[in-house]
């Protein structure tokens, strides 16, 4: 049977609780364990599909086609697993499984309630996801003290009667602020936050102390004191550089020993210790990476960081594996409408074109693509991305005045981006969305190819809208190479144009920032960085040092 490592948040948000989650699961992972790490989000939305970048930040997309928190992202990078649908549990998915349940009349009549019904529920899922793994870590999304967490937290309470106490452990995340006034960190917060939680009938085990300044022994011992955890128990978690420090810096305070003997599990005499040299190599190549270049990353929600963060981790991954340190430059696209492309990209080595919904900002997309393709700076194209290349190409150089795609031109007379046949009139808002994996074969001698050293590639879609086949003809004729197709409906995946015409243009309609991990980055963002840093040093006369 499982064991579960429960997760929660204390103080304020954005304390780093879904870092803490992927650091344990990486540790326990690194000691040979098989883990699994879910995450509760106790809103009402089913999922996080439908939700505003600009609120929650980036929707995370599995392969199974869940569009789920950004969590779910730090996870898979941080555990290098792919994981799925069942790892998102939201309070709108558990209520409409209990509801649904209802109106079958499985509830023989009874009288539904939050509890026992949904918190039943929710543990019904958590013993589920224990099913083949060794240990599950459930983090709880917002703050202990909001209403709408409290279900969850009564499920995770019980969850110690029901799978045995021994079994279970609970770690609160909570932050230690500095107080420049008094000129020093203060504890009370986290009194306050662990009494909330004790209120309700958990008591944690560990403590996870965010914090900015180093915290004494001192400082330990009060905390652990007034809350009644072992100093031991009492783990700091520094502001860091990077977030692949936090696995290094938990392990150094034994954190994962401390977990195998409150849960009883036995280190495996294979993995005595956690063998952590990738994650040191990451680090170390990411803080001392000798050279570095600029990436543009132009976009509609830049403003916010989270927006884009599997993009923004898919760079720094790639900047690891050539040793160098990739800088973004966040544009926001409607300010290239204003500006002009040439003020606002001069002097970047390449351009990213992420992905994105809707009409604002599409103009300046299109002019950043059009100074990339003419500059011969390398460009990558995500999705939408790949879309207004297309839209950029159709244009300029096939000549078909007014191309564009229909999601922002409904009429326009040369449709090169549009919804297939199949998907008109349906009405339900992600209904003809394609989500999650679907293979796609590679054209020799490509770009594409080449990068990813394979025929065949699986990749994550989240995107209504196609490149228009009607138009791959006139589009190729002109000098834009099909490298990438999915076959079972024969749609576009990839399109590129040829070394003699540009160093590296490739735009790909799946999202292959969310396949990217911190040790295996994912081949289109190495190849991109790294045209991008071969582009750099004959421009400036730098050695590669490669
Ligand atoms: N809006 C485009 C579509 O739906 C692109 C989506 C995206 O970039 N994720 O096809």
């Amino acid at each position: 049977m499982a064991k579960y490592v429960f997760i929660t948040g204390g103080v304020v948000s954005s304390l780093g609780k879904g870092i803490t989650a992927a650091s344990i699961g990486t540790l326990l992972k690194k000691r040979g364990f098989r883990v699994s790490i879910i995450k509760v989000d106790p809103y009402l939305n089913v999922d996080a599909g439908t939700m505003n970048p600009f609120q929650h930040g980036e929707v995370f997309v599995t392969d199974d086609g869940a569009e789920t928190d950004l969590d779910i992202g730090h996870y898979e990078r941080f555990i290098d697993e792919s994981l799925h649908a069942d790892n998102s549990l939201t309070t709108g998915k558990v209520y409409s499984l209990v509801i649904d349940k209802e109106r079958r009349g499985a509830y023989l009549g009874g009288t539904v309630q939050v509890i026992p019904h949904i918190t039943n529920e929710i543990q019904d899922r958590l013993v589920k996801a224990g099913e083949g793994h060794d240990v599950v870590i459930v983090e709880i999304g917002g703050t202990v003290g909001d209403i709408e967490g409290l279900p969850f937290l009564e499920a995770i309470r019980q969850m110690s009667s029901r799978v045995g106490r021994e079994n279970v452990l609970y770690c609160h995340v909570t932050l230690v602020p500095w107080l420049e006034a008094a000129r020093e960190l203060k504890t009370k917060p986290t009194q306050h936050s662990v009494q909330e939680l004790r209120r309700i009938g958990i008591l944690p085990h560990i403590l996870v102390c965010r914090t900015s300044r180093r915290m004494t022994e001192e400082m330990k011992n009060k905390i652990a004191l007034f809350c009644t955890v072992p100093t031991e128990a009492v783990i700091e978690m520094m502001d860091e550089p990077t977030i692949y420090r936090v696995p290094l810096s938990m392990h150094r305070q034994r954190l994962d020993s401390l977990i195998l003997r409150y849960l009883s599990l036995s280190a495996s005499q294979l993995f005595p210790e956690p063998d952590l040299s990738d994650w040191e190599r990451v680090v170390s190549r990411f803080t001392n990476a000798p050279r570095g270049v600029e990436i543009a990353l132009v976009g509609k929600y830049v403003q916010l960081k989270d927006a884009y963060l599997s993009v923004t981790e898919a760079l720094n991954h790639a900047g690891i594996e050539h040793d160098a340190k990739v800088t973004v430059r966040s544009v926001e696209s409607s300010d290239i409408e204003r500006d002009g492309a040439e003020t606002l990209l001069d002097g970047v080595d390449g351009v990213l074109i992420p992905g994105g919904f809707g009409g604002r900002g599409i103009d300046g997309m299109i002019s950043a693509i059009r100074y990339a393709r003419e500059r011969k700076i390398p460009i990558l194209g995500i999705c939408l991305g790949m879309q207004l290349m297309v839209v950029e190409y159709a244009r300029h150089v096939c000549r078909l005045a007014g191309a564009h795609s229909q999601e922002m031109d409904p009429a326009t007379v040369h449709p090169v981006i549009h919804l297939m046949a199949e998907q008109v009139g349906i009405e339900k808002l992600g209904g003809t969305m394609r989500l999650g994996a679907y293979p796609c074969d590679l054209a020799p001698g490509s770009a594409a190819r080449r990068a990813y050293g394979a025929d065949r590639v699986s990749e994550r879609h989240r995107h209504r809208y196609e490149l228009n086949n009607t138009y791959r003809g006139r589009l190729e004729e002109a000098g834009l190479v099909v490298s990438g197709v999915c076959p079972e409906r024969n749609l576009v995946e990839i399109v590129e144009l040829p070394a003699s015409a540009h160093p590296w243009f490739v735009g790909c309609q799946f999202h292959c920032e969310l396949k990217s991990r911190p040790t295996r980055p994912h081949p289109l963002f190495a190849a991109f960085v790294g045209a991008a840093l071969r582009e750099k040093a004959e421009r400036t006369g730098e050695n590669e040092g490669e």
